[in-house]
């Protein structure tokens, strides 16, 4: 029996079969000429994506926390201060990185189910006179609790407070699937890997770095090696590698972005909020709420979904895996057991979603939630109809 259903986790994503072909690609010399056409173009894509001309992009054999890992080694020293919010899992595990490489952190605490604490950091750093602080670090959308945080607001309060601090952005569910101007909100790195919004497998740590996060690596004297900027640096310029490049994810990389640009970034990001919608009608419609604790925190690529008392979401998780053979993401942390989470980043359509949607009922229902069969899924039809209709008629108008 094929038994071959989407994912609603939150990363790794589903692969569209065109970059699963992409990445179905014998072997090549890494230092032929072959390969240094594969690779330029998608340095130059991930900049695109990122929205940056000035920065510098880097791609390392890793994963999302590698990416953390490399933007803290080579910009920091052992001491250092740095600025860093707490709401959920994902956050607590960039503090956790940094306090193991020794650095001082300063921890804003949220609630799970809120944004970044903009007062809070906003009294930090205008307490911080001398400029004891070096970075200031912020998780773009909290994966955990399907919270995303105003960035652009977070440089605002730095401006406000004439901080020269650097500002590191964790962009890994958030880039490729939600609006991200790394130049406009002057981001000094952001971050990301392969498997979520570019919607390939694991493999790849992607990163944004600005000059000024560049000529930090001059002082910054935490160790690294196989993440130093600079043997990147000095080997990228002519189109190399410092090491073995994973040659197959960087020609996917390439087609992913072909794919993204293709449908054009300003669509990726309308169909991410329209299918977000409709997965937030449907929560409602259950009579459920979210872990986000108002509407301008709802992420548009992840809903972290509390559920009633009484029941382990996740139990529900495993009991949709066992009896359907669909994933939905298990609360993490602070919320574990507490909510279940639907990922709806990357390759997904309006029916997949509905797919999605009418398992999480089907799963619900079994664990007796007082849950209309149906109902959920039904909002998220009409949601998604509604969207059609106007998309339609805006082409009815542009003809
Ligand atoms: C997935 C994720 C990470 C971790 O990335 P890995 O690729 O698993 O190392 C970090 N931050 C956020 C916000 C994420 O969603």
């Amino acid at each position: 029996m094929s038994s071959q259903n989407p994912v609603f986790i939150p990363g790794p994503t589903n692969i569209p079969d065109e970059l699963r072909q992409a990445i179905d690609f014998a072997t090549i010399d890494h230092r032929s000429s072959v390969f240094v056409e594969m690779f330029k173009p998608a340095l130059a894509g991930v900049k695109r994506v990122l929205k940056t001309s000035d920065a510098e992009s880097f791609i390392f054999p890793s994963t999302g926390t590698g990416a953390w890992e490399a933007a803290i080694t080579n910009t920091l020293s052992p001491g250092d201060k740095v600025l860093i919010g707490r709401w959920g899992m994902f956050s607590h595990r960039w503090i956790d990185m940094c306090q193991r490489h020794g650095l001082k952190v300063i921890i804003a605490e949220a609630n799970w189910g809120d944004g970044v604490p903009l007062a809070d950091y906003a009294n930090i750093l205008s307490d911080d006179r001398d400029h004891q602080i070096k970075a200031v670090l912020v998780t773009h959308n909290e994966t955990a609790t399907g919270v995303k945080s105003d960035i652009s607001a977070v440089r605002g309060v730095m401006n406000d407070a004439k901080h020269p601090a650097m500002l590191f952005v964790d962009g890994v569910s958030s880039i490729a699937s939600m609006d991200f101007r790394m130049d406009e909100w002057n981001v000094d790195i952001a971050i990301t890997g392969s498997q979520k919004g570019f919607m390939l497998p694991a493999g790849l740590a992607i990163l944004g770095v600005s000059q000024k996060a560049i000529a930090a690596m001059e002082t910054a004297k935490l160790p690294r090696t196989f993440f130093d900027f600079r043997d990147m640096l000095n080997t990228n310029a002519a189109g190399g590698f410092p090491y073995t490049p994973p040659l197959q994810l960087i020609r996917g990389l390439n087609h992913a972005i072909d794919m993204l640009e293709a449908e054009g970034l300003d669509n990726v990001f309308t169909r991410h909020h329209r299918l977000a919608q409709g997965v937030r009608e449907a929560v409602s419609a259950w009579g459920l709420k979210l872990c986000a604790s108002s509407p301008d925190l709802y992420s548009d690529t992840v809903s972290a979904v509390v559920v009633p008392d009484g029941l382990d979401g996740t139990q529900l998780v495993t009991h949709a895996a066992d009896n359907y053979g669909v994933a939905f993401g298990v609360g993490l942390g602070a919320v574990e057991g507490k909510v279940f989470r639907i990922g709806h980043l990357g390759m997904l359509t309006d029916v997949m979603v509905c797919a999605g949607l009418s398992a999480a009922e089907m799963a619900m229902r079994d664990m007796n939630l007082p849950i209309k069969a149906g109902s959920g899924v039904a909002a998220a039809q009409e949601c998604f109809r509604d969207s059609h209709l106007t998309d339609a008629h805006h082409v009815k108008d542009a003809a």
